[in-house]
């Protein structure tokens, strides 16, 4: 293997290819564009587009394509070739400035809350220069990608990296009036950093094959469960198979040729789950990134004859899969302000960005856990699994002492002031150790970031992140207000008496306990803290007084659009559930009965074999009424499933809530009686790949 620098990035419309092909005056334009996220000069559009153009075409690209992120989730793209007319009507191969600022997709069946009726059918697509341009491989064929935001022409958001950049800009703008007012000049732009860790399940395409359950949904509606499952945990940092660390290298390697930061490769929990984490990076490109990673690693895995499941619960019974997102914020001097230090005043701001942290997710927690929500992730937060859907965070227990410590102090001297800052100073060292660290907290500090441990991992990052970013940017807000009631006091003292009452405030998100546990669901409802079970129970958080004025007064969505979210998630939510319950009426109808019917058959045919032989089996006779019960059980159950799914409901909220509940129970009920079946029908019968396949065969 050559060294990963050689072909590092070979894919990118790159800095480094941006520098060979552009004048200098276009490229210190362009970059100048990119770290201060201006609009795009279109002086220079033209150019730089032909640079583009020719770019592509010499690594054989043949067409373009604005690349988008619908709000429901997934990336979208329309191809178009670079073809037009000459002024002498020949054909020749051109990109304009137009077509890479602007372009106009067909797109009219994206969903977008009735903010777009499809007379109007157009959205448009415009370049976001912040992330580059990259070619995107499948087989022999290339194209040129341009990641791009996705408007209406009435100019409301459509897609989920306008909020995203928009959020950004205001945590900006809230962060740097701070630091002015904390005497800080250097910084003038302030970055969001990301690491997302993705996981994922393989599984063999020739099992994957026989399930249409995992075909159509992503994950198994039926199976009974192993006899060896995930209980040895010997799966988790265990050797990685083989064939596996060669799949993970393939993706290594391609992931380097698109410029994405691979960084750690491991297995997880559950037999056949793995984990990939990149270096962290501006949030930006770290979720263009993550969107590509889970595309590329489909495509790799197809090589090696797997198929690689991103859904949220692929298996009941196992683990399910998340993304954890990294996430901290920097200024261009390069200080990260969850980085502890040895500078006090750098710590007040360690404080003050944890305090604000801590303010958001006080107030917004119903909204961090509606910003999460969907039918995959639903199997996680709040089911039996990692992490709760109680919004909570976990600092550890130094931090917490400290912070404890600022509470308590009632007096704010010198002396006090210097015992703050040694142990915030002392904070890296302590959260190195990793061994305390509490693995059942949807949100943690790990040392100099927080981890958002909520996401899912089929899940675009962007609204987490997004979500964040608002959180923090209303606790700067606050404590910013709170200092200036006080001007004339000195800097730090003031900071650390706001601070002292923030803590106060929102003692009651910080748990350090297990966060599985019953008692915490219990503490959570009397300390006031949401607890949405399910999706319907989580979005209508989304449209309450506090949300709406958060996302209006951070510019991140007007309540127009915020209510076209919710629709729009709101009816992917029943739709993803309706494709369920008719993929396991389905299956029931056409593969499980069918066995049965065959099983049937042989133990009647055997029972009546032997009664015509004159020693009539009375194991076999009641072998074949069990068979026969289940069949009439199986046949019930699916029945009153589909009832459930003809039944009108008033609007999309009562459906999805019927759904959550009455559906959900109806799909459980039938599941009892397969996976019933699958333990007592013949293997030979039995028409698709059990659980015990699934998760060992590789
Ligand atoms: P873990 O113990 O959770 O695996 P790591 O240190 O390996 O922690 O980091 C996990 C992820 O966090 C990686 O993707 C990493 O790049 C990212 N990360 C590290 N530091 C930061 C930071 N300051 N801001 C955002 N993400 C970060
Ligand atoms: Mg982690």
């Amino acid at each position: 293997m050559a060294n990963i620098t050689d072909f590092y990035g070979e894919l990118v419309f790159n800095k480094k290819v941006m520098r060979e092909r552009l004048s200098s005056d276009t490229y210190e334009k362009l970059i100048s564009t990119i770290q201060n996220g201006s609009p795009l000069d279109d002086s220079i559009a033209e150019n730089i587009a032909h640079a583009m153009k020719e770019w592509a075409i010499s690594n054989g690209a043949t067409h373009f394509t604005h690349w988008f992120q619908p709000q429901r989730g997934g990336t979208a793209e329309k191809h178009d070739s670079f073809i037009s007319y000459s002024n002498d009507n020949e054909i020749i191969e051109r990109f304009s400035g137009k077509q890479l600022i602007q372009s106009e997709p067909d797109a009219s069946s994206f969903p977008s809350g009735g903010i777009r009726s499809t007379f109007e059918a157009r959205g448009y697509t415009a370049w976001d220069p912040t992330s580059p341009a990259f070619l995107l491989e499948t087989g022999k064929t290339k194209t040129l990608v341009i990641p791009s935001v996705f408007l209406s022409w009435t100019g409301e958001v459509l897609d989920l990296k306008t909020p995203y950049l928009r959020s950004v800009r205001s945590l900006n703008d809230a962060c740097i009036k701070l630091q002015r007012m904390l005497g800080n000049r250097m910084a003038r732009r302030i970055t969001v950093n990301c690491g997302p860790e993705q996981e994922y399940f393989v599984v063999s395409k020739k099992l994957y094959d026989t399930r249409p359950d995992l075909r159509i949904c992503g994950r198994t509606l039926f199976g009974a469960m192993p006899s060896k499952g995930q209980q040895m945990e010997d799966h988790y940092f265990g050797a990685i198979p083989e064939k596996m660390t060669k799949f993970m290298e393939k993706l290594d390697h391609e992931l380097y040729r698109r410029g994405i930061p691979a960084k750690t490769r491991h297995n997880e929990v559950s037999p056949n789950q793995f984990e990939l984490a990149l270096l962290f990076e501006d949030a930006n490109l770290a979720i263009d990134h993550n969107l590509q990673v889970m595309n590329v690693m489909k495509g790799v895995a197809e090589e090696f004859g797997f198929v690689v499941l991103l859904h949220e619960k692929p298996y009941a019974g196992v683990n399910g899969s998340g993304k954890h997102v990294n996430w901290s914020i920097s200024d261009n001097t390069g200080a990260n302000y969850l980085e502890p230090s040895a500078s006090p005043l750098k710590n007040i701001n360690f404080l003050i960005t944890l305090g604000a942290l801590m303010l958001g997710v006080d107030r917004f927690g119903g909204l961090l856990r509606a910003c999460v929500a969907d039918a995959g992730n639903d199997h996680r937060l709040g089911a039996n699994e990692a992490p709760p859907a109680i919004m909570s965070i976990y600092l550890g227990e130094y931090l917490t002492n400290l912070i404890d410590q600022i509470e308590n102090t009632d007096n704010l001297n010198e002396q006090t002031m210097a015992n703050i800052n040694l142990g915030v100073r002392n904070l890296p060292k302590i959260s190195k150790d990793y061994s305390d660290r509490n693995r059942t907290s949807p949100i943690a500090f790990t040392g100099n970031k927080f981890e958002f441990r909520a996401v899912g991992s089929s899940q675009n990052p962007s609204e987490a992140v997004t979500t964040l970013n608002q959180l923090c940017t209303y606790g700067l807000f606050i404590i910013e207000k709170r200092m200036l009631q006080n001007k004339d006091m000195d800097i730090r003292e003031n900071a650390l008496r706001v601070l002292k009452e923030v803590f106060k405030e929102t003692r009651r998100i910080r748990f350090e306990g297990n966060g599985y546990s019953d008692s915490w669901q219990k503490e959570g409802v009397n300390l006031g803290l949401p607890n949405a079970k399910n999706t319907p129970a989580a979005l209508p958080s989304y449209l309450t007084k506090d949300v709406i004025e958060l996302m209006e007064g951070t510019h991140v969505l007007t309540e127009r659009e915020l209510k076209a979210k919710v629709d729009i998630k709101l009816e992917t939510y029943i739709k993803t559930k309706e494709i369920e319950y008719k993929t396991a009426t389905n299956m029931a109808r056409t593969l499980i009965l069918p066995a049965l019917t065959k099983q049937i058959n042989l133990t009647a045919s055997a029972a009546a074999n032997m009664k015509n032989s004159g020693i009539p089996s009375k194991a076999l006779e009641e072998e074949a009424k069990t068979f026969e019960n289940l069949y009439i059980k199986i046949k019930e159950k699916t029945n009153e499933l589909e009832d459930i799914l003809v039944k009108e409901q008033k609007d999309m909220l009562s459906k999805a809530k019927y759904y959550a509940d009455k559906a959900e129970k109806a799909l459980e009920a039938l599941r009892i009686f397969v996976d019933n079946a699958e333990e007592l029908v013949a293997n030979e019968f039995w028409p698709m790949a059990k659980y015990q396949e699934l998760l060992t065969i590789l």
